[in-house]
């Protein structure tokens, strides 16, 4: 049995399924006894391309070198043909990065991956699941990792196997805080607040407009795109224009806008809460959204370096 470091890459067409389907491939030649996180990659060198997703998988087969590279040649083609292009973006790469037997290297094949250690996007994966592994050169993986400074490579998700559902924890847990400070709001707020605080209640009552307008214009750009699951939509586009333009998350930002403005007019000490709350769990939710909207769209990583701000159009 030996143990192999297998790197997947993707760059072009659905990046996600592209790496289940050569995980799934990998599966049928021996056994897969770890995965490393899934990484996103701003491509080295060649044309102008997409961001990469990355990961490397442990497999331990009987399978010889010669063969398996044969085997993951295959991988490729059954993924990687319908689509390809010129030289740079690749649906699937799939590469022997090192395993537990000596150096060796022929016209067809080299272990350790010549270009395995110099590269964060193989070691960062590789370090996480076998630190020990060998890249050449008498050096290991996380030894390696601390020599090659950043290169622009981005945890996003541990798990891109299975589904879990977070997503709809999350979307759940969103549901019930609205409906909690909506809750204190009618218990223990007063409409003589606003005679008591005219200035407070006067501002929450602004900000309450203000929240409704960034939220309605974002309804507008959305359009039927709209879900409270941090999933995108199936068959959706990225969504860029509009006051997406200003402001990433928009509705989140219309949102706690609006339920700061009515905990505020209203004087109610347990909706104040509840905003908080909600607050936190949104600047969650969002940023486990914008993972998940970076491996379904390759062009978010830029469209985030193009509006800074996540919830407040110039503020926040
Ligand atoms: P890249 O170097 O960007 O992965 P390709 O995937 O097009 O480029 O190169 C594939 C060729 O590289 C294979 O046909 C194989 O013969 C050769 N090769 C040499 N060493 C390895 C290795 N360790 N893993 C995968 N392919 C290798
Ligand atoms: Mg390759």
């Amino acid at each position: 049995m030996t143990r192999y470091a297998i790197g997947l890459g993707s760059n072009l067409g659905d990046r996600l399924e592209n790496l289940r389907a050569g995980d799934a491939g990998l599966s049928q030649l021996g056994k897969i006894t770890a995965r490393s996180a899934l990484y996103e990659t701003e491509p080295i060198g060649g044309p102008r391309q997409d961001p990469f997703l990355n990961a490397v998988v442990l497999l331990e087969s009987e399978l010889e070198p010669h063969r398996l590279l044969d085997a993951c040649l295959e991988i490729e083609a059954q993924r990687g043909r319908e689509r390809s292009v010129d030289w740079g973006p690749r649906t699937l790469d799939i590469d022997i990065i090192t395993y537990d037997g000596p150096p060796l290297s022929d016209d067809r094949l080299t272990i350790p991956h010549p270009l395995a250690a110099d590269r964060e996007f193989v070691l960062r994966p590789l370090a996480e699941i076998w630190p020990d592994a060998p890249v050449g050169d008498d050096t290991t993986a996380r030894e390696q990792l601390e020599e090659v400074g950043p290169q622009g490579v981005d945890l996003l998700v541990r798990q891109w196997v299975r589904d879990r559902p977070v997503g709809s924890w999350l979307a759940g847990a969103q549901l019930a805080l609205i409906l909690l400070t909506v809750i204190g709001v009618l218990i223990d707020g007063s409409a003589e607040n606003l005679d008591e605080h005219p200035v407070i209640s006067a501002l929450g009552l602004t900000l309450a407009i203000l929240g409704a307008a960034l939220g309605g214009s974002a309804s507008v750009s959305a359009g039927r795109d709209l879900t409270v699951k941090p999933e995108p939509e199936e068959g959706a586009d990225l969504r860029d224009a509009g006051v997406y333009r200003l402001v990433r998350h928009p509705m989140y930002g219309g949102l706690l806008l609006m339920v700061l403005g009515a905990a505020l007019a209203a004087g109610s000490m347990y909706a104040m809460v509840g905003w908080l709350a909600l607050t936190i769990l949104v600047l969650v939710k969002a940023d486990y959204e914008e993972r998940l909207l970076r491996i379904r769209y390759p062009a978010y990583a830029s469209y985030r370096r193009r509006v800074p701000r996540r919830l407040i159009p110039g503020i926040f």
